[in-house]
């Protein structure tokens, strides 16, 4: 499709980044340009039209994709955020990195009881934070319908980490 070559190009490789053997996908060129952030936007919210009832977005690269989805959409925007940067009530989740552990919190009040929420993130790697994200959007009392992704790293296994789970990618590396 032309959107999805559109936003194709606009994405940068950067390798060893933040850490030597990365190599890192970057969005910034996308969302810097106008039309290729404007047509993503306007394909997803095509594809998800009348089917959430709210959009969640994961700090922070997930925020900047959410939100202008959430306004094309006429829903509202959930943050689901890192460890202590939410003022409380908050509910929270933990997971496991390959070093140490994390930690997402969402507000519970943002999100309405039986609301359908869609999860947005810019890329899916080992499904760690996504699977956090499901969790939470289920103990707020949401049914998260899905995750949203621009970019799958299919070799990380995410898919296979969130099993069960609907997955909508827009490009697969
Ligand atoms: P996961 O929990 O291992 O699936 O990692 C996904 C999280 O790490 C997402 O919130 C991404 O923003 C971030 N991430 C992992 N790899 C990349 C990348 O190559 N580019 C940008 N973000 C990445």
């Amino acid at each position: 499709e032309e959107t999805v070559s559109l936003v194709q190009a606009r994405l940068r490789e950067v390798q060893d980044f933040p850490a030597p053997g990365v190599l890192f996908r970057d969005i910034t060129p996308l969302i810097a340009d106008s039309e290729g952030f404007g047509a993503l936007i306007d394909m997803l919210a095509d594809r998800y039209r009348g089917k959430v009832d709210a959009v969640a977005g994961l700090e922070s690269r997930g925020f900047i994709l959410a939100a202008p989805l959430a306004i094309a959409l006429g829903v509202g925007m959930v943050t689901i955020r890192k460890a202590g940067r939410l003022p409380g009530p908050v509910v929270g989740v933990d997971y496991d990195l390959e070093y140490g552990s994390a930690r997402m919190e969402v507000q519970p009040f943002t999100v309405e009881d039986g609301q359908r929420v869609l999860i947005l993130d810019d890329v899916l790697a080992t499904g760690g934070t996504a699977n956090a994200a499901f969790n939470l959007v289920e103990q707020a009392g949401g049914v998260p319908v899905g995750l949203c992704v621009l970019i799958e790293l299919v070799d990380l296994g995410g898919r296979s980490a969130l099993d069960g789970r609907e997955i909508e990618a827009i490009l697969s590396y």
